[in-house]
């Protein structure tokens, strides 16, 4: 029999089993299962540069669109938004914004979790960068995100970021502000709060990394630095790298206990003209199991792995580095 847990923070419900009988395969989720491709034929790969479109922004040496750089963002070849926010929309409810990739590094098998502290601050440095940049330029919400492995969305298989820029407040993200607006606290510290009176948390320190409560996925875990601050694109240096260094051990854990399984890492930040009271995070979504029919007609998620089975088989998984 499941326990009912509902999350505050998501707005949702789990049903969290009790036993550990069906625990998800996870060797069917090892990006390694994946067709790789040949690193001479990878767009983000040095040397490649010409296949993108021209970059927009670089960590490193070198002229643009050559190789030297250290992090390079460029344009997605096939935008889901476009255009420039605050012009006349080219057609009816046009989706206008911007879509952006941040290739995190020049190795093609170096993934977030596998990145150095200078590495994955500056990762985190740039998502941040391009995030203020969409903002000043009239977006009302930026999400800064990261698919990896087939299953979580990536199609190309060298680690890689998206930023999307709306110049709307998506509903999904409306709907978390007025929680918070609503609730009249901080649902990320009191979730940060609680995992760590029940024993959740995975990554100790300034910022730490936990399962919460109400996991609707195996091994989910979210990231938040203890302070309060509402806009990613807001934190400080010492906030981005807190937060930046835990994302990662807290991926190295993953890969340390499952191997290289596909993952979501999403960003949360309040909009342009969020509630002050926000509290931007950081959640790392392990893509284990696919969503059913009762999932989907119902939003309730099923969760075989109790986020406190997770939180201590992650906490005990030998870091990598
Ligand atoms: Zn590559």
């Amino acid at each position: 029999v499941g326990e009912w847990r509902d999350d505050p923070l998501t707005g949702t419900a789990t049903i969290v089993a009790s036993g550990r009988a069906a625990r998800p395969d996870t060797h069917r989720y090892r990006v390694a299962e994946s067709a790789r491709v040949a690193v001479a034929d990878c767009p983000f790969c040095p040397g490649n540069e010409d296949r993108t479109p021209p970059e927009v922004a670089r960590l490193g040496p070198g002229a643009p669109d050559t190789p030297g750089w250290r992090v390079r963002v460029v344009p997605n070849l096939y935008p889901i938004v476009g255009g420039t926010a605050g012009t006349p929309a080219g057609g009816p409810a046009a989706a206008r914004g911007a879509h952006e990739v941040i290739v995190l590094s020049p190795a093609h098998h170096r993934a977030l979790g596998d990145l150095d502290d200078d590495g994955v601050a500056e990762v985190f440095g740039m998502l941040r960068a391009r995030a203020a940049r969409h903002l000043s330029d009239g977006c009302e919400h930026v999400t800064p995100f990261v698919n990896h492995g087939r299953t979580a969305g990536a199609s190309i298989e060298h680690p890689h970021a998206q930023l999307l820029a709306l110049d709307v407040v998506p509903p999904g993200v409306r709907a978390t502000e007025e929680r918070f607006a609503s609730a009249r606290r901080d649902l990320v510290a009191e979730d940060m709060v609680g995992a760590r009176a029940r024993g959740l948390v995975v990554v100790d320190g300034p910022a730490p990394a936990w399962c919460p409560w109400a996991s609707s996925w195996p091994y989910e875990m979210l990231v938040a630095h203890r302070s309060t601050r509402a806009r990613f694109d807001e934190a400080s240096d010492a906030e981005l790298d807190a937060v930046a260094r835990a994302t990662r051990d807290a991926l190295a854990r993953l890969g340390a206990l499952l191997g290289d399984v596909a993952y979501n890492v999403v960003v949360h930040s309040a909009s342009r003209g969020g509630p002050a009271g926000y509290h931007w995070h950081v959640r790392i979504t392990p893509r284990l199991v696919v969503r059913a029919g009762f999932e989907l007609a119902t939003g309730v998620g099923v969760n075989t792995v109790p986020p406190e089975v997770a939180a201590a088989e992650l906490a005990a998984a030998c870091d990598r580095r």
